[in-house]
């Protein structure tokens, strides 16, 4: 029978509602498919900020590396807001972790639930069936390359003044661009085998490198997997006019910032959305959203995309593909039986199929 060791990091506002119905789901998976599930818990965010000074503190470092995976709900909330730069903020707690456990892959799914279709702005039709990941590089490319910005060229600016000139830097290496490569040949093996890698090859060099690399490894190491090239000003269209054609799309940090938010309305409910971070080390999962603190206390939180981010941990740092699937089969079937939280409610939901976090957590699990 194997055994699992997961780290726990709640952190603020709705965290702690939200990761209770994960850890109940990743239970009921456990029982059945004879796999144990150990839970260290820890602090981040706001809370540690309170209990330790530091938003992520040596502790939970310390836990995380030792774990397998890294569950995380959200931290953050107005108790911690300020605009002096010296002062630790939560959101940092999560830059960090995310450097110190070695994160260069963003995976973000789009998967579309049918039954929530008229939450999409898009027609039925076009996103009926939707069900693709975006690969997102995340620790190289322009966000993280050399910037400046000079006051040296007299009279250009208004008045005469001295005009400005700034500079960013997009830059890669080639063991970046083959690791996140993999990463995405990886996925689309357990998924639909299909890769679309986006890059803006007509133009930028960093991008014509992209290209040959992803090719490179394509050919020697994944063969068996169908790889398209796509600029990145088509994908943007693409996304929107026929999304069903995406599989497994990969490209570089800032067009993969752009994308995901793009890719992610289709679904049109933010409670809905999962994420994992990779590195070569350990993973770490988490609902796209927030912490929430407006419905924070109040057991209305959708816990969905935190459940559905325990879906990618089984999936992709233990191997249990079939498991991961069963949760996305049960959270299907509680929502085809039209039952909501409230932020997926809509006028036609009767008052009796509107339910609180953990009643949606129970009935995803009787669904398991
Ligand atoms: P948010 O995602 O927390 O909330 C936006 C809106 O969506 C709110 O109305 C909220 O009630 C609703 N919402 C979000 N998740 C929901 C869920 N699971 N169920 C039902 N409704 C849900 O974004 P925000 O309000 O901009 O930020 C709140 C705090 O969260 C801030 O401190 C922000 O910095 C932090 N934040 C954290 C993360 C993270 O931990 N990864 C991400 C984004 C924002």
């Amino acid at each position: 029978m194997s055994e699992f060791n997961v780290c726990l990091l709640a952190g603020d506002g709705i965290g702690p509602e939200i990761i209770a119905e994960g850890v109940k789901v990743l239970n009921a998976v456990g029982e059945k498919y004879g796999t144990t599930f150990k839970y260290t818990e820890a602090l981040i965010g706001g809370c540690a900020i309170d209990a330790t000074g530091s938003p992520l503190p040596e502790q939970t470092l310390e836990a995380a590396k030792a774990s397998d995976a890294v569950l995380l709900a959200a931290v953050g909330g107005p108790k911690w807001d300020t605009t002096d730069s010296t002062k630790p903020r939560p959101e940092q707690g999560l830059l960090a972790i995310r450097k110190e456990l070695g994160l260069y892959t963003n995976l973000r799914p789009v998967q579309i639930f049918n039954a929530l279709a008229g939450a999409s702005t898009l027609k039925p039709e076009v996103i009926d069936g939707v069900d693709l990941v975006i690969v997102r590089e995340l620790t190289g490319g322009l966000y993280f390359g050399q910037r400046n910005r000079y006051y040296d060229e007299p009279g250009a600016g208004a008045n005469g003044a001295p005009g400005q000139r700034a500079v960013d830097t997009l830059e890669y290496r080639e063991y970046e661009v083959e690791r996140i490569a993999r990463q995405a040949f990886e996925a689309a093996r357990t998924r639909r085998g299909r890769v679309h890698s986006i890059d803006k090859a007509n133009v930028l060099d960093t991008s014509r490198m992209w290209r040959e690399v992803v090719h490179r490894i394509h050919d020697q190491e994944y063969p068996d997997v169908e790889l398209i090239d796509m600029l990145v000003d088509n994908t943007a269209m693409q996304l929107i006019n026929w999304p069903k054609q995406f599989d497994v799309v990969v490209t570089e940090n800032m067009f993969g910032d752009i994308l995901s938010d793009e890719a992610a309305q289709i679904t049109g409910s933010l409670g809905m959305l999962a994420s994992a971070s990779l590195g070569d080390g350990v993973s770490l999962y988490e609902p796209s959203h927030g912490s929430a603190p407006d419905i924070a206390g109040k057991g209305i939180a959708n816990p969905i995309a935190q459940i559905l981010s325990v879906g990618m941990m089984l999936q992709y740092s233990f191997g249990m593909t079939e498991a991961a699937a069963d949760i996305t089969r049960a959270i299907t079937e509680v929502l085809d039986e039209g039952w909501r939280t409230g932020d997926i409610k809509d006028d036609t939901t009767p008052a009796e199929k509107v339910v609180g976090t953990v009643q949606m957590g129970d009935l995803i699990v009787s669904h398991l």
